[in-house]
């Protein structure tokens, strides 16, 4: 069995106060399922990251980062490292996001990257892949993806692969309010467990945690995520709202 996930990407919102008054809501709202009977994270902009894991740390609620940096430590001007992240409490990281593949430029090979100084620094990589729009309308969801899952674990063995949870985001559903079908999600979700167990074998791909994401909001978290490959969420909107991240943690337990 493998245990729901619920994260929440706040992406570039909130601020000093309403970071850790938001995951200090989410840590008290959920203490009889957070780190029990679902994996709860909340994924603050680095600046917050301190405040916000000092707001949940008596609490089952992680923390996790939008982003990673490859490289330890040097001339990387902006970045951030995965020793960093470590150092203030995270556990997770985003790799990957389809905001920094479509808005910021990075391509799978800066994504596998991360991915591999992710679980280099001991942090939990989250590979978020999905198609676009048109290549959804060109049927190329499947070749998107595939592309994206592969190159996204090249080189990560089967001894490192445990760490890893995929994210499918179909870029339409992000944001739009447009939420792919439970239907449709599960069928990628199939897909790209197929994949792993031919990547990895099939015990790690029952192992593996797959998350669905784009516009997933209380009203439709429960069918989201009850289907049989959807293992929880990864939220955008929603999360920024404590109500509304707590009924869709409720609704992955
Ligand atoms: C996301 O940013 O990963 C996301 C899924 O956003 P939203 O829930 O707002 O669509």
């Amino acid at each position: 069995m493998r245990k729901p996930f619920v994260a929440g990407n706040w992406k570039m919102n909130t601020d000093s106060h309403s970071g850790p008054a938001l995951a200090k809501a989410v840590a008290d709202g959920s203490t009889e399922w957070a780190g029990s009977s679902v994996t709860v994270a909340v994924i603050p902009p680095f600046v917050y990251l301190p405040p916000v894991g000092q707001a949940v740390s008596s609490s089952g609620v992680a923390v996790g980062a939008q982003d990673i940096y490859f490289e330890e430590k040097g001339a990387f001007t902006g970045e951030i490292s995965p020793g960093m992240l470590k150092d203030v409490g995270c556990t997770y990281a985003l790799c990957g996001h389809s905001e920094r593949r479509h808005v910021l430029g990075e391509s799978d090979e800066i994504v596998n990257k991360k991915v591999l100084a992710s679980i280099a620094g001991g942090l939990l990589p989250i590979l978020c892949v999905g198609e676009l729009l048109e290549e959804r309308d060109a049927g190329q969801t499947e070749q998107v993806v595939e592309r994206q899952v592969k190159e996204g674990l090249a080189n990560v063995t089967a001894e490192k692969a445990p760490a890893v949870t995929i994210a499918y985001e179909p870029v339409w559903a992000i944001g739009t309010a447009r939420t792919a079908t439970p239907e449709q999600a599960q069928e990628v979700h199939a897909f790209i467990r197929k994949l792993i167990a031919q990547m990895y074998g099939e015990d790690l791909a029952q192992e593996m945690r797959l998350l669905y994401g784009g516009s997933v909001k209380p009203g439709n978290a429960a069918e989201l995520m009850g289907q049989e490959d959807v293992d929880g969420s990864l939220v955008g909107g929603a999360s920024l709202k404590a109500d509304d991240f707590l009924g869709i943690i409720k609704a992955a337990v």
